[in-house]
């Protein structure tokens, strides 16, 4: 822990933010101009003045000491999805023997980790391992352990994107700049930018530690990879909302503080629907700031979790049979003058500017349905989207009552009316009549109104929020781009708008979809409408490569195509690893645990059996049982062999990493869930005492 004095913190609005270099400390500790010229090249983005960046090193530095930090760091967030940091002290020798303490502007903006240990997807072999960190100005340094953080993109020499938030910056300087044409033909003259906010609420599950160490799986892969299911899952729907339990509440409450000390909006905790699962939501800041945030939001719990005996785990499917975790990602666009533009207002019916964003968000989803598919996809939610709670893996848009009334007057002709909010009366004047939202939830949709943002629920809970909503921002800035285009020549802008919502919804109302997303039917109803419905990971990043996504990422020089060939190839090979890793540590636990177990417990049903008949006894139930859980061990057995066989074949495929992604899925992924279900029938048949590990009904509800 850093050495801020904790007594001294007492209340919440002492220790909010009070590791963090934010605005109100560089206002205090900052020379005036120095203040000024920063906040300018934060807000407008004016190139920083290399003198000014000494003088915010030298307080920054000054400040972080005051909080007990040695070193500094660059922090950034490789294509591995995760966050980076190497450690630099302060200390700087004296020509007499001495140290002193410094830190340039130099050090602040730009570091040189070595980039040839990250995956580069191949921009490494051609632009050989340097690699350049550059100060990421708009998200703020914070003090952590000691050091000080530095929020920073992560590039090749050549300035290709080697990380997750440079693409992210560029796709929001994109939207705001197609989003300020909109609004200036709407004739807003005083906004300056637009911004993407985002507000991403968290799902984990927390068990107790002494389980977890105890599984082979959920150590190396973070997942289960056998459990038969616990005799209680979450059908009482009694852990969604339930009261929170003591040490479950002691955990939070230190997560909380220790999120606020580094300036993390820590707002809402709940229990989730599943047995062990939680949620934890901020409120939401920028794009860019809220991915920041949610790293340390998953590196927070985690580690808070240890403290407690617990450890929190934050993969997309740890358990079968329940539901898994995700990401809600709500998002929006405000201006700077703080104006959220998704706010429909009390009647949307004449809010043009609210209608014609709506419409360029719903022709973007539909045009790039299957580029955000890719841009959520990685292993672990390969076993969560279309699994028994989340949405499908076929991306619509839910819009709610009100909305889908409005459009549909659009489309007749002609809109008059919004159906308007009422009121829902209790039935007793003691309770308060309590004002209606004009839409219901809908939990099941991929991509849902909620009210003023959109909720983008298909990320994954241990992804990075980065790639969704840079995508978001680059399809949603290509359609405002269109937009503009055709409406800055108009003749007559009122009617061509109109002209042009409508013709928008006409052409996209197909991605529009209200009912249930978990429903079969609408698997079959989805592919009538021609929706994509990408079902694994694999495929999902093919996707990434096709003529339109390239073009369109690189239209708003987001990504360029080599940028995008390098992120796909990335994947791949994270995937290849990954599968690779769960199928080893799967092999590995069959062959070691597994097998002898139930090798063991049928040996001694056969000693019994032996026994038994020796006295003269009738063993027929003994007999039985080691029938049975012969004839399960003999296919475990076969498929185990398979398995390994399976790994072998996948590792030694032809060809480039797609074709070995695509080897891994079909014989190795395939051949787990084979092994995994007869070593889940010998769970259920074999003595409890012989079993080697925590069984779900140990690892979900003993905290
Ligand atoms: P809900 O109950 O619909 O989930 P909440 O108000 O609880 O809505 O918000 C859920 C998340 O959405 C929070 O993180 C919140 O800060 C975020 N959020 C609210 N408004 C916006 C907005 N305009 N842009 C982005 N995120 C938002
Ligand atoms: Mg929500």
């Amino acid at each position: 822990m850093n050495s801020t004095n904790d007594e001294e913190l007492s209340t919440l609005s002492d220790i909010f933010g009070s590791n963090v270099f934010n605005d109100a400390v560089m206002r205090r500790t900052l020379p005036k101009e120095t203040y000024r010229s920063i906040r300018q090249t934060i807000e407008d983005g004016t190139p920083l003045d290399p003198q000014v960046a000494d003088v915010v090193a030298s307080v920054m530095k000054d400040w972080a000491i005051g909080k007990g930090a040695t070193h500094f760091t660059h922090w950034f967030q490789p294509m591995t999805g995760l966050t980076a940091e190497k450690h630099d002290s302060f200390i700087s020798p004296t020509p007499d023997g001495r140290v002193i303490l410094d830190f340039s502007g130099k050090e602040l903006i730009k570091g040189e980790p070595d980039a040839s240990s990250f995956p580069s997807g191949g921009l490494r072999a051609t632009f050989e391992a340097r690699g350049y960190t550059a100060w990421d100005i708009t998200s703020p340094a914070f003090v952590k352990d000691g050091s000080l953080y530095i929020p920073t993109a992560f590039a090749s020499y050549n300035g290709e994107a080697l990380d997750q938030k440079t693409p992210l910056l560029r796709s929001m300087d994109a939207l705001s700049t197609q989003a300020m044409r909109i609004l200036r033909l709407l004739g807003n003259t005083t906004s300056r930018r637009v911004t993407t906010t985002v507000g991403p609420e968290q799902e984990y599950f927390v068990i107790d530690k002494d389980h977890f160490d105890q599984r082979e799986d959920l150590i190396i892969t973070g997942r289960t990879l056998f459990g038969a299911p616990a005799p209680k899952g979450q059908e009482l729907e009694d852990q969604y909302f339930a009261v929170i339990n003591d040490r479950i509440t002691a955990f939070m409450a230190d997560v909380d503080t220790e999120l606020w000390k580094l300036g993390v909006s820590a707002k809402t905790k709940h229990n989730e629907v599943a047995p062990a699962q939680h949620e934890l939501a901020p409120i939401f800041a920028t794009a860019n700031i809220a991915t920041d945030h949610n790293h340390l939001m998953m590196e927070t719990m985690r580690k808070v979790a240890l403290r407690h005996g617990l450890v929190c785990l934050l993969h997309e499917k740890p358990f079968a049979g329940i539901n898994g975790s995700g990401k809600h990602n709500n998002w929006s666009m405000a201006t700077d003058d703080g104006h959220n533009l998704l706010e429909p207002g009390q009647t949307p019916h004449d809010n043009i500017q609210f209608l014609l964003l709506l419409s360029a968000i719903i022709k973007a989803v539909d045009e790039y349905a299957d580029l955000l598919r890719a841009s959520i996809a990685n292993t672990g939610n390969d076993h969560r989207l279309g699994a028994n709670e989340a949405p499908p893996a076929i991306v619509s848009i839910f819009l709610g009552e009100q909305l889908t009334d409005i459009l549909e007057q659009i489309e007749k002709g002609g809109v008059s009316k919004s159906k308007l909010a009422t009121t829902v009366h209790l039935g007793t004047n003691r309770l308060p009549s309590l004002p209606k939202d004009t839409t219901d939830r809908n939990r099941t949709s991929p991509f849902a109104f909620t009210g003023n943002k959109f909720e983008f629920r298909m990320v994954g809970s241990l992804a990075s929020i980065a790639p969704a909503n840079t995508v978001l921002n680059t399809i949603v800035a290509e359609s405002l781009r269109q937009f503009a285009d055709r409406l800055e020549t108009a003749k007559d802008l009122q009617s061509d708008i109109n002209a042009l919502i409508l013709e928008t919804i006409k052409k996209h109302k197909r991605v529009i979809f209200n009912g249930n997303n978990y429903a079969p039917e609408w698997v079959a109803e989805a592919g009538e409408r021609g929706l994509p419905n990408i079902t694994n990971t694999v495929d999902a990043i093919s996707v990434m490569l096709d003529k339109k996504n390239v073009d369109v990422m690189n239209q708003h020089a987001v990504l360029n195509h080599v940028e995008m060939e390098s992120r796909a190839e990335v994947q791949w090979e994270i995937y290849v690893k990954t599968i690779n890793i769960e199928g080893l540590t799967m092999a590995s636990m069959a062959r070691r645990r597994i097998l002898p177990a139930a090798i063991g417990y049928k040996a001694s049903l056969a000693a019994s059996i032996g026994s038994i008949l020796e006295a003269g006894g009738d063993a027929e139930v003994e007999k039985a049982l080691l029938n049975r859980a012969g004839k399960v061990l003999v296919s475990f057995n076969a498929d185990l062999e398979k398995l390994e066989k399976a790994i072998e074949t996948a590792a030694a495929a032809d060809g480039g990493s797609r074709e070995q992604a695509v080897a891994y899925r079909d014989l190795v992924f395939t051949a787990m869930a084979d092994l995994r279900v007869n070593a889940d029938t010998l769970e259920t048949l074999v003595d409890a005492d012989y079993w080697p590990m925590p069984t779900y009904s140990e690892l979900l509800f003993n905290v």
